[in-house]
C-alpha cells in the first residue's frame, strides 16, 4: 500500500477549497474528507490526480464518486454524531471510510465481488471499521435495519422500495434516480411524523447503474 505524505495533505485541504466554494458547508464532512486519503482507493496511475474533484475508473469498471458527491450526499443525510448508516455501492470503499471517519455506524453492500474484496482490504488496513456485505443491495440489510440514514452511490432506475422499509422514521433516503443514458436526479424521501412519505429533489448527477444480484467475476 502507498503512504500518506505531507504532499497528499496538502492536496486535500486545496480539495476541501473547492467543495466549499461549490456548497458545502457541514464541517463534520469537510474534516473527515481532509484526513481519508482518496488517493489510496484509487488505481496507482490515477494516484496524481487523486484530489481533483472529478470520478475516476476503478475496477469492474465500475468509478469512484467524485468528491463533491461524496460530501453532498453524506450532507443531504443530515445525521447526527453516531448514526447508524447504510451504503448502497461499496464500490472503492471511499464513501464508507469517509462515513466511518465521520464516527457512523457504517453497513455498506457491493454486487460486485472484485470491489467487495479490494475496499475490505483498504478499509481494514486503514482501522476503520465498516460492516460489509457482498450482495444485491436492492435488498439492503434487514438484519441490520433499521438505519438512521441510507445513501445509494448507483443509479437507481426506480425508487427502490425495501429500504425505505429499512429506516427509522425521519430518516433520509438519499438517492440518484433515473435513467444510466441521462443525468439522475437526486432524491430525498422520508417518512414523517405522521407516517407521511415526503420528498426532496437536490439536483443533477451521474452514476454508474444499479445492477440486479451479484457478480463474481466468474
Ligand atoms: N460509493 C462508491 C461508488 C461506487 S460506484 C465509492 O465511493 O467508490 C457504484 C457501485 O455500486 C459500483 O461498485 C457497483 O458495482 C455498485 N452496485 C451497483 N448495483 C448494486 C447493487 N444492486 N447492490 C450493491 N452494489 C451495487
Amino acid at each position: 500500500m502507498g503512504s500518506d505524505t505531507t504532499r497528499h495533505q496538502g492536496q486535500r485541504l486545496q480539495l476541501l477549497i473547492q467543495l466549499r466554494a461549490r456548497g458545502i458547508q457541514n464541517e463534520s464532512v469537510l474534516e473527515a474528507m481532509g484526513k481519508v486519503p482518496r488517493h489510496l482507493f484509487l488505481d496507482s496511475s490515477f494516484e496524481q490526480y487523486a484530489y481533483r474533484d472529478a470520478a475516476f475508473p476503478i475496477r469492474a469498471h465500475q468509478t469512484i464518486s467524485q468528491p463533491y458527491t461524496v460530501a453532498f450526499q453524506t450532507e443531504a443525510l443530515q445525521v447526527g454524531p453516531g448514526a447508524k448508516i447504510l451504503e448502497i455501492g461499496t464500490g472503492s470503499g471511499y464513501q464508507a471510510a469517509v462515513l466511518a471517519q465521520m464516527g457512523y455506524k457504517v453497513f455498506t453492500i457491493e454486487r460486485q465481488k472484485e470491489l467487495f474484496d479490494f475496499s475490505k482490504g483498504i478499509l481494514e488496513t486503514l482501522g476503520l471499521r465498516v460492516t460489509q456485505k457482498f450482495g444485491d443491495g436492492f435488498k439492503g440489510m434487514p438484519a441490520y435495519a433499521p438505519f438512521d440514514g441510507i445513501i445509494v452511490t448507483a443509479a437507481a432506475p426506480i425508487l427502490p422500495e425495501a429500504l425505505l422499509t429499512q429506516l427509522k422514521p425521519g430518516g433520509r433516503l438519499i438517492v440518484p434516480v433515473g435513467d444510466v443514458e441521462e443525468d439522475q436526479v437526486m432524491h430525498a424521501v422520508w417518512t414523517d411524523k405522521e407516517g407521511h412519505r415526503k420528498e426532496e429533489t437536490l439536483g443533477q448527477f451521474r452514476f454508474v447503474p444499479m445492477l440486479k444480484d451479484v457478480d463474481t467475476g466468474r
